[in-house]
């Protein structure tokens, strides 16, 4: 199984951030023994303005943000910020191809979702899911694509930009309490109460999945495997059990799977107050996908 992981460009952040930098080493060194892992390349420039607006990306790439944009984004500025964006979203776009090729692929990053054509916000950059969708459309391997997005916050960003788009559907399932307080709205946004454990979870979970699929078959699908609904998650307001989670991956996968299109798998939050529990949650998500690598090529 290949995974990619730009772990190596470590944004330098203030002592008691939030934003969990040590985990994408301390994933990497994990799996490292069971999977190959690829260093991520940066993506072009180009290839960001399929996607987002050219002021945007402008004022990314000079440091010429405005104060607003980086209190919203949460993240200081640097160099190394913008080139680590690049790479995050480089990662997706080779586990697509990967998926393509093999039928799953998996970014130890990415998942990037509150960024949206005119905006980047909520510690994400460049949308990675929405950047790949369009590359490889813009190559001929894949039109329509199926977004599920099971981090604890609502995926605005990528819903701005594929809402529209008729060959793109959009789950997402999120806390109802929880950021982003406003909201565009998904194809089908599923808002669960604060406290919402495993097995409600997962009923709606795989209702939503059934109206997801029914919209159509899909070329492609995007899962963000997001850590966050853990019940010791400091940003998230649900209650899932690791063992909950680890449910809910393969629910997601194996439906994906059985439809029979390539399958995207990227990391998107995770926000515990030890980052070993995040890492935890993160590498039993890259078992369950290496898992299923394996059974497909026996
Ligand atoms: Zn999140």
């Amino acid at each position: 199984m290949d995974v990619w992981a730009h772990d190596r460009w470590r944004i330098p952040l203030p002592a008691g951030h939030k934003f969990p930098i040590d985990k994408y080493r301390l994933l990497r060194e994990r799996v490292q023994d069971s999977v190959t892992v690829h260093e991520s390349e940066a993506v072009p420039w180009e290839w960001l303005a399929e996607v987002h607006e050219a002021d945007l990306l402008e004022r990314i790439r000079t440091g010429t943000m405005t104060l607003r944009e980086i209190r919203g984004l949460g993240l200081p500025w640097s160099e190394v910020l913008v080139e680590r964006g690049r790479r995050s979203v480089g990662g997706t776009v080779a586990a697509a191809r990967r998926a393509v090729e093999h039928g799953i692929g998996m970014n130890l990053g990415g998942g990037t979702h509150h960024a949206g054509r005119d905006f980047a916000r909520g510690y994400c950059l460049f949308n990675d899911v929405v950047v790949t969708l369009a590359r490889l459309r813009s190559e001929g391997a894949v039109q329509r694509a199926l977004v599920v997005d099971c981090d604890v916050h609502q995926g605005d960003g990528t819903a701005q930009l594929l809402r529209p788009d008729r060959d793109a559907f959009t789950l997402s399932l999120h806390g109802a309490r929880n950021y982003p307080f406003e909201r565009i709205p998904s194809d089908l946004d599923v808002d669960l109460p604060s406290g919402t454990g495993d097995d409600e979870y997962l009923r709606v979970l795989s209702e939503s999945l059934d109206v997801a699929l029914d919209a159509g078959v899909p070329d492609i699908a995007f899962f963000l495997a997001g850590a966050d609904p853990w019940e010791g998650d400091r940003l998230g307001r649900l209650a899932l059990t690791k063992a909950g989670l680890r449910a809910r991956d393969e629910l997601v996968l194996d439906r994906l799977l059985e439809t029979g299109a390539p399958v995207v798998v990227v990391l998107a939050g995770g926000y515990a107050p030890d980052v070993v529990d995040t890492v935890d949650i993160n590498a039993a998500t890259v078992a369950a996908v290496a898992a299923r690598d394996t059974a497909r090529l026996s």
